[in-house]
């Protein structure tokens, strides 16, 4: 039992539990009812978040770029007025193909010609061969530098490892598909090439938020869904204590494992599916530069780990535009693997860490760093663990009137959140 007081219930059409991109999307489609949002969080948008540091310049803390093939929530950026730029770099570059010698590109065209052979050989995806199997094992034999850089792919699409990574997993990340290992289709594109949202992603989010006109309740937790008389009691706990909302349908926008214990009732399978997602976890060091003419100053650096990965993407990721004239940030992060050795370090070590590791690849900042911020995202990335595809009916299905969108349902990036939440709505409307 609960301390928290007692609060009066109310009633609600639609309650969204979740206010990431997903839950902020469903409430917007769904904008014609009467609709509240709940998000244990303080901020708008779950893993779209942004900040903005002293002097007006922003770094993404979550969600970074949208790739070209990314239609879905670049249709819905446009729909909102959002400004999209180029991301200003290139995603090859990100996952270290430009450091490969001649004979191990070579190499690696080999064992992309491979992965092409099984994608052209359809199968069922739940097929042992394809979803029991580790990406890791299916390229035992590969040479050493074919096994780091498709590792390294692996963490730059869904942020784990290749050994925690199923083939049929890897066939559907690989190339244009994504979205399906065996498509021939062609894969829509916008000719804007990959960009960022200015101001950050979270603008986005803030945006969906704003055109849905519903209540919208921040560091208010969902305790639970309990299904009663064909419509639903909701309870929420917030500042000011412990409530109930009586609504007719839910939208569960919530990390998969967290909408397994929020959610009573669950038939087994359902209950499985989602305790059957495993995220990757990020933690993100955005990091700001002041431009040239700013002056000189030491950032002030304490102690770190020996030998640790404090940056995972070679600092190549980090806000469009001219760092020596305007300053900027670099948006770097390290992937699951690493994430986990420090996770739990104080975060003036992973500041003077990553610091350090980035004044060694580009001395030139020295004495330009003004301020690093430390995130950490437990629900980083949902992956395509082996025996994942087995559970994908029952992570798609509703029961009754609650329904459920987030980036575990469909593709583990805003696109696919986005598209979950379309569908969660559409269901909604169609009840
Ligand atoms: C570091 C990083 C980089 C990324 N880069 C990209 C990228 O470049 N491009 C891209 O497309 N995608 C990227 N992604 C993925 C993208 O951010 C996510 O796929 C997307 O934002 C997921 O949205 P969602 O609504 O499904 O989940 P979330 O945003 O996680 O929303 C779930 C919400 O539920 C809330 N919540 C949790 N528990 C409770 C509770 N008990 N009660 C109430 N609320 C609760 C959380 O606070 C959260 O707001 C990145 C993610 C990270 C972390």
């Amino acid at each position: 039992m609960s301390d928290m007081p007692e609060v009066a219930s109310s009633a609600r059409e639609v309650v969204v539990l979740g206010a990431g991109i997903a839950g902020l999307c469903a409430a917007y489609r769904l904008r014609d009812l009467n609709v509240e949002v709940v998000d244990s969080a303080s901020w708008l948008g779950g893993r779209t978040r942004s900040i903005r540091f002293a002097g007006g310049m922003w770094a993404n803390l979550g969600a970074q770029y949208l790739s070209a093939d990314k239609t879905a929530v670049i249709d819905l950026a446009d729909e909102l007025g959002m400004e999209l730029v180029p991301n200003g770099f290139e995603e090859a570059a990100e996952r270290g193909r430009g450091a490969l010698t001649p004979e191990q590109s070579r190499d690696l065209e080999a064992a992309i010609a491979r992965i092409e052979a099984e994608q052209a050989n359809p199968r069922d995806p739940t097929s042992p061969e394809l979803d029991d199997v580790a990406f890791a094992k299916w390229l035992e034999g590969e040479p050493d530098h074919v096994l780091r850089f498709l590792d390294q792919w692996c963490a730059t699409v869904v942020c784990v490892s290749s050994a925690e990574t199923s083939l049929y997993g890897a066939l559907r990340l690989w190339g244009d598909q994504r979205r399906a290992a065996f498509t021939n289709e062609p894969v829509r594109r916008s000719n804007r090439g990959d960009t960022v949202i200015v101001n950050g992603t979270q603008r986005l989010s803030e945006a969906l938020a704003g055109a849905s006109g519903a209540t919208l309740s921040l560091e208010t937790r969902a305790v639970s869904v309990v299904p009663r008389r064909n419509r639903y009691e909701v309870t929420v706990e917030g500042r000011d204590g412990r409530r109930t909302i009586d609504a007719s349908q839910v939208v569960v926008a919530l990390p998969a494992p967290v909408a397994a214990r929020v959610v009573q009732g669950l038939p087994d399978w359902k209950r499985d599916a989602l305790l059957a997602v495993r995220y990757g976890r990020f933690l993100c060091t955005p990091i700001r530069i002041a431009p040239i003419g700013e002056g000189r100053a030491s950032f002030p650096m304490t102690w770190s780990r020996p030998r640790q990965v404090y940056n995972s993407n070679e600092f190549a990721l980090r806000t469009p535009g001219d760092m020596d004239r305007e300053g900027g940030c670099f948006h770097s992060f390290v992937y699951d693997a690493y994430a986990r050795q420090i996770w739990n370090d104080e975060d003036h070590t992973i500041r003077t860490g990553v610091v350090r590791a980035l004044l060694d690849a580009h001395p030139r900042y020295e004495g330009r760093v003004r301020e690093v911020h430390v995130a950490r995202w437990e629900h980083g990335l949902p992956a395509y663990s082996p025996g994942r595809m087995k559970f994908q009916p029952a992570l798609e299905a509703s029961i009754g009137g609650i329904h459920f969108c987030g980036d575990y349902v469909f593709c583990a990036n805003t696109d696919g959140a986005v598209r979950s939440a379309e569908v969660a709505a559409r269901r909604v409307l169609g009840a």
